[in-house]
């Protein structure tokens, strides 16, 4: 019996069928009692009747004759039967016989205590007739005392006890149907009111198994004031907090799940186990990773270290570096009630950094040794003149020239490096003004004619017939065209040829300077924008170049809004492209 509702109505009906039963034997008992001491009163009545009607009027030769001529029916319409005993107990008249040879002996217990002068009720005396049918009856039986007291006769008066046994019959069974309704209607209401009960059990029930399975929104509906109704209240007040509450966490996870995710830095969380609980968008990005199985053990073998190495309150720093990436990976040990529960990991890019880093030591590098090169001459041929050679006055004159062209291109180079950290700081201003890039080039083609003669080189330029407007800084764009032609003859053989032509697009001016010189390597083409990069050092050098040319060149040309393009295969030769804005698309 699982339900509340069945105990409880099996509890009613047990109770009411206890008081039932209870009720049932009070009443019958008494019931018994009451007619038991009805009958005895009326059997007593017949007994003093037949004392003063017979025993105390006539002799007991007569006592016969008077007892027959006695009516003996009973207020209940019951058939009584009176006798008159002897001191002896036997039985000298009788109502029920009409000699002496019928008269039936009686020996019950209320008899005896007659004979010995007291009255008695005897009630349940078996009697078996001639038929041999046995019958249940009462009897009164009453001694008839002498003048001197002593018990003369006994006045019997007997009747049928099945009257008593029938109606206790009909009260028991009264009992029992009343029972019967009693029960049934008691199953009926117990049922209701059981229902009652559990129904808004049931329900609430229903609605906490739903809220457990995360539906929240579950409200109950109060009907009434009592127990069940303020459990419902609670419920209704328990479910809205709940609701509230768990909304409020989710508002902070999600929150936390937003900075997480939108973090440039990665992070990583793992629990006691080492098995991955976070990971964010930039983890994957950094560690150039998709849908691989990511643990603790992973990341530390991706780290070259052993879960050993790690000191439970300690940060550790790591770099990983693949694929030209570099990153920092902070590992921290995090605890929950001093129990270390797992790891975080905290991986940021570095790459740009170490880039710099490597760039300025590159640079650094670089300068000491541009710078060393004339310095080293300057000293050797001021030694040579402090050791002598300055008495002789042709090669001192040689050795101050040397000195003066060392010193030449340490102020070169120093102009360069300057000029090129002026870019870098945005303090170089472009003085733009409208120009013609037809006249800038033809300008810079008269300036190194002489050059180009003196390698037996020659420059084509055949100008276009119209204008072609930009807006520039002619000083640098002159400054720009120049060294890439210097470049176009320092890189080619005597007798080459330099052609330089300009086409016009939609919205630029494309100048190209094409030589067929020694050309370079595919590799070397991202790089010859970089500082000091050189293909060939040796020869460069040699030419009074120091490597900052290109660079300055893009610096400028990316401050006039254009852009330098190259194509060059070894051995062949070179086309530089300088792709100047119209000044129109500028203005525009
Ligand atoms: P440099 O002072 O060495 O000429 P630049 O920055 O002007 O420095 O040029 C960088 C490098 O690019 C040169 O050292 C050279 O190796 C290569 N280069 C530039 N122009 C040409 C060209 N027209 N032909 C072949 N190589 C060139």
């Amino acid at each position: 019996m699982k339900s509340i509702r069945w105990k409880l109505v099996f509890l009613y009906l047990s109770l009411v069928f206890i008081v039932m039963i209870l009720t049932g034997t009070v009443l019958v008992i008494s019931t018994e009692n009451r007619e038991k001491s009805k009958a005895s009163e009326e059997l007593r009545q017949y007994a003093i009747y037949i004392e003063e009607q017979v025993v105390d009027q006539y002799d007991s030769r007569y006592f016969q004759d008077s007892l027959a001529n006695l009516s003996f029916i009973s207020s209940s319409q019951r058939t009584i039967s009176g006798h008159i005993l002897d001191s002896d107990g036997n039985t000298i008249a009788s109502s029920t016989a009409a000699n002496s040879e019928e008269f039936p002996r009686f020996t019950n217990s209320g008899i005896i205590s007659a004979l010995s002068g007291q009255e008695a009720f005897t009630d349940n005396i078996r009697i078996t007739d001639s038929n041999g049918q046995t019958a249940k009856v009462m009897g009164y039986s009453y001694p008839c005392k002498g003048e001197d007291g002593r018990v003369e006769y006994v006045a019997y008066v007997q009747m049928a006890a099945d009257a008593i046994d029938t109606t206790i019959a009909q009260t028991t069974r009264s009992i029992v149907v009343a029972s019967v309704l009693a029960l049934i209607f008691t199953a009926i209401i117990g049922f209701i009111f059981a229902n009652t009960i559990t129904s808004p059990i049931a329900v609430l029930t229903k609605k906490a198994d739903m809220m457990a399975k995360g539906r929240l929104e579950q409200r109950a509906v109060v009907k009434s004031n009592d127990e069940i109704g303020q459990l419902t209240k609670s419920f209704n007040t328990m479910a809205r907090e709940l609701k509230k509450s768990l909304g409020e966490v989710v508002d902070q996870r999600n929150k936390l799940e937003i900075v997480l995710h939108n973090m440039t830095d990665g992070i990583l969380a793992f629990d006691e186990r080492g098995n991955l609980i976070h990971i964010n968008k930039s983890s994957y990005e950094m560690l150039d990773i998709d849908d691989v199985n990511i643990s603790l053990k992973w990341l530390l073998n991706k780290l070259n270290v052993s879960v050993s190495d790690i000191q439970p309150n300690s940060i550790m720093d790591l770099t990983i570096n693949e694929n030209d990436k570099y990153i920092s990976v902070a590992l921290i040990p995090y605890a929950i009630k001093s129990k270390t529960n797992g790891m975080i990991a905290v991986l940021h890019d570095i790459t740009k950094q170490s880039q710099l880093n490597n760039m300025r030591q590159e640079f650094v590098a670089n300068v000491s040794h541009e710078i060393g090169t004339p310095l080293t001459t300057i000293k050797g041929y001021a030694e040579l003149l402090l050791d002598g050679a300055i008495d002789d006055k042709s090669v001192a004159m040689d050795f101050l020239r040397e000195i003066n062209v060392a010193a030449d291109r340490m102020k070169l180079l120093r102009d360069d490096l300057l000029d090129l950290s002026r870019f870098d700081t945005k303090v170089n201003k472009l003085n733009r003004t409208e120009a013609d890039l037809v006249e800038i080039v033809k300008g810079c083609c008269r300036q190194n004619v002489i050059v180009a003669e003196n390698k037996n080189q020659s420059i084509l330029f055949t100008p276009p017939d119209k204008e072609m407007p930009i807006y520039a800084d002619v000083g640098r764009v002159n400054q720009v065209i120049t060294n890439i032609m210097s470049n176009a003859m320092k890189y080619s053989d005597e007798g080459a040829v330099i052609k330089i032509n300009i086409n016009e697009k939609k919205n630029s001016y494309h100048l190209e300077i094409e030589d067929n010189g020694i050309g370079m390597p595919k590799e070397a083409l991202n790089r010859i924008f970089e500082r000091f990069y050189r293909v060939d050092k040796a020869r460069s050098r040699a030419m009074g170049g120091n490597g900052l040319g290109l660079a300055i060149a893009k610096e400028i040309m990316d401050a006039h809004g254009g852009r330098i393009e190259v194509y060059s295969e070894q051995g062949v030769g070179t086309t530089m492209v300088l792709i100047f804005p119209k000044s129109r698309a500028i203005h525009e």
